[in-house]
């Protein structure tokens, strides 16, 4: 591991401002996900920013609306009251996401902020536009079993890993930032970039912003929603193909809907086609069926991936048909 200085904040404009004025600074949570691509050699900062002693830590309603700091961990947020009565997908998908041991040492800004699993990515022996701009993008004709149908580029296809994010793409969140410039409200679907012709910028954040919390409307939808991750080993892995869906419904129609993806897109995936052909009418497997088909149109699978396209139809189904009481 090359060598780095840390620092330790206690406010987190201190911590923005060591970040921001320093071209290979880093914030550091719990750590999971930087120090393994640290000795990876896949990131090297020069300067570690400790944010955990930030009083970013909270978790609670206010003003209609679920608050949780950055440093939250994911074990407290996942087994925390309100969340599991009045926001369930968020506790399913972060209890899919890791092992205990990790729930309990891992962030809530540091899930948001987690690299691609692609293992070209990974693997400093390989080209990749992610890791290095303009060396070359081997996924595309090589290994994509775990790669995106949606959203990719002839730059860069891999998956966002996050299954919290993929929860609160349907529960419509907000990121809250604390950068040089000032405080800033990302709606989620604003805060992740598609690859394009730049893979390397996977946000909008800017140097030394700090991700300080997210937001998250209190509802009806909120209450009624679900997460299914289908993996690999169920024990710990990252999604093949998930979903987050959250609907109300009204004498049988269903009223309004929130649907988002996850393994098979470059970034949270929402589906209005999908959305929109369940809105207005009855949750039924016709209707259900209709939305799969809206869901997977214009997808574009690779060599070893276009299993996903059926996947992700069943999974849907299973959510819905479970939010609907049809099984
Ligand atoms: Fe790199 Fe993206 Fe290609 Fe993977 S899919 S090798 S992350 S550019």
């Amino acid at each position: 591991m090359k060598l780095f200085e840390y620092a330790r904040a206690s406010h987190a404009s201190d911590a923005v401002g060591l970040v921001a004025g320093h071209r290979g600074g880093a914030f550091i949570g719990g750590g999971t996900e930087l120090t393994n691509l640290m000795k990876d050699g896949v990131l090297t900062p020069d300067l570690v920013v400790d944010v955990n002693g930030l009083d970013l830590s909270g978790i609670g309603i206010s003003k209609g609306r679920l608050h949780i700091g950055a440093t939250a961990r994911m074990g407290d947020v996942a087994d925390h009251p309100v969340v599991r009565e009045r926001f369930p997908v968020l506790s399913e998908a972060l209890l899919a996401s890791a092992s205990p041991q990790i729930r309990n040492r891992a962030t809530i800004g540091g899930n948001l902020m987690q690299r691609t699993r692609c293992w070209y990515f990974r693997d400093t022996g390989s080209a990749c536009n992610k890791r290095k701009p303009g060396s070359g993008c081997p996924a595309i004709a090589g290994q994509n079993r775990w790669h995106a149908i949606h959203g990719g580029s002839e730059h860069c296809i891999a998956v966002h890993p996050s299954d919290l994010a993929v929860a609160l793409s349907a529960l419509d969140a907000t990121v809250l930032t604390l950068g040089p410039d000032g405080r800033r409200s990302l709606p989620l679907g604003d805060f992740y970039r598609l690859p394009g012709s730049a893979p390397h910028r996977e946000t909008a954040l800017r140097h030394g912003e700090l991700i300080t919390g997210v937001q998250i409307p209190q509802s009806r939808l909120a209450a009624g929603s679900r997460y299914l991750k289908l993996r690999d080993r169920a024990s710990f892995e990252f999604a093949l193909v998930s979903v987050a869906a959250a609907l109300t419904r009204d004498r049988g129609v269903v009223r309004d809907v929130r649907l988002a993806f996850g393994g098979i897109a470059t970034r949270p995936w929402r589906s209005p086609e999908a959305e929109d052909a369940l809105r207005g009418r009855p949750l039924n497997r016709a209707t259900i069926a209709a939305a799969g088909r809206a869901l997977v149109e214009g997808a574009q699978p690779r060599e070893h991936n276009a299993f996903k396209i059926e996947l992700v139809q069943r999974a849907l189904a299973d959510v819905l048909e479970k939010l609907g009481g049809l099984e």
